[in-house]
């Protein structure tokens, strides 16, 4: 008789779903304003289907996204199958509805992420950790392995053309430069001191944390962070199509979407079918980033510890090295890469701070920025996968 080899066990890190609790919060439907793709046998089981057949898109509405998809009414509003913040095809319903609010992301390692936009994340609840478990159970052993083997080929590739154009940094060894720069990263100061080093500086090859932390303090805060967090900010909103806008859910469950048009940042409701109200309009320039008391900078800091942790952001900090075709250190790249977005998630928590009328960032304005910037954090691009 011929003995099978034990299969080793294959890497998945839990560390971020660990110990939190969620609820499904009725009447929010903030999943079913992401456009879900269908996977091929799954497009075939919809085009075969009448009823589910008329929810098929041609095409995405994101051009990086190949494949079949569902519509949006409206080509912006919600999924075509939501009916008054309800699935009409809940138990038909695709694998990309079943994940929320879990993301797999197949890199080095299989890595389980919470996303952090929902707002049903914390309450009491089903065990996150068990939902991604079983999750990952429905993939089946051999999916993951391939799937794994195809990203770690491209992590590999990616380490390689670091080493072989001389910016290469070990990943542990920049995020823990990350970690030990947490002060700085949630500080104007600080910010500008990391941007500033990631535009001029220059980090020996396998510098230690603790060199690039002292590089970093010891550069000049020349970049003016006020002003980039507005140009930036306003950009966020200067795209040609609605479908493309950020989507914020408020704390009364309106989803809201904003649009730079004639100077000023216009502000609506969007409703299921896809039209819009307008609900209020402000100069970008009215908006500043906001000081934060202690406990929201607390809050901040605990969150970019969490990005930093992800390795879909290093995979899109070896995205943005291999779009500069390897001109900077990675070190450098991937500092410069968590710095703006923590500027873009500081100025995004002033924006909603400013549009509830406050004036200083606490625990509950932060996590309003959490929840208004983690869903396209997560939809930054990035070598690796999402399954
Ligand atoms: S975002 Fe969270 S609370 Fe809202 S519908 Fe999705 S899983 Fe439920
Ligand atoms: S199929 Fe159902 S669960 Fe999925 S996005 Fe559409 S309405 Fe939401």
């Amino acid at each position: 008789m011929q003995l099978s080899r034990p299969q080793p066990d294959l890497d998945i890190d839990y560390s971020e779903v660990k110990g939190k609790t969620y609820s499904c919060i009725d009447n929010c439907a903030l999943c079913c304003l992401c456009q879900p793709e269908l996977l091929p046998d799954e497009a075939t089981r919809f085009r075969g289907n009448p009823v589910l057949a008329e929810g098929v898109a041609e095409r995405h509405i994101s051009p990086e996204v190949k494949g079949t998809a569902i519509k949006l009414k409206g080509a912006h509003g919600a999924c075509h199958f939501l009916e008054s913040r309800r699935c009409r095809i809940y138990d038909l319903r695709p694998h990309f509805c079943r994940l929320f609010p879990v993301n797999v992301f197949v890199g080095w390692r299989i890595q389980l992420l919470a996303n952090l936009s929902c707002r049903g994340m914390g309450l009491p609840g089903s065990s996150l950790e068990d939902e991604a478990r079983r999750i990952v159970a429905r993939y089946g052993r051999a999916d993951l392995c391939s799937q794994l083997e195809l990203a770690k080929k491209v992590f590999t590739e990616f380490v390689r053309n670091c080493r072989d154009t001389g910016v290469a940094q070990s990943f542990s060894s920049v995020r823990n430069a990350a970690d030990s720069l947490m002060d700085e990263l949630t500080d104007e100061v600080g910010l500008s001191r990391i941007l500033t080093f990631a535009e001029h500086g220059r980090t020996r090859l396998n510098a230690s944390p603790v060199d690039i932390a002292k590089l970093v303090r010891r550069s000049d805060a020349v970049a003016d962070i006020q002003e980039r967090a507005l140009m930036d900010g306003a950009e966020l909103f200067d795209l040609p199509d609605l479908s493309l806008l950020p989507i914020y859910i408020d704390e009364k469950m309106v989803w809201e979407i904003f649009e730079l048009k004639d100077k000023h940042i216009v502000g609506y409701v969007l409703n299921e079918d896809g039209t819009t109200e307008e609900f209020t309009r402000i100069d970008p320039n009215d908006v500043e980033l906001m000081p934060i008391d202690e406990a929201g900078r607390s809050m901040l800091g605990e969150y970019l510890s969490t990005v930093n942790s992800r390795d879909c952001f290093l995979g899109h900090a070896a995205y943005l090295s291999d779009i500069d075709d390897y001109e900077f250190n990675f070190g450098q790249t991937y500092l410069g890469a968590i710095a703006n977005n923590a500027l873009d998630l500081w100025w995004r928590s002033s924006f909603i701070a400013k549009l509830n009328g406050r004036e200083e960032l606490g625990t509950k304005e932060i996590r309003n920025g959490i929840v208004f910037f983690d869903m396209d954090l997560l939809d930054l691009p990035t070598i690796g996968a999402f399954i």
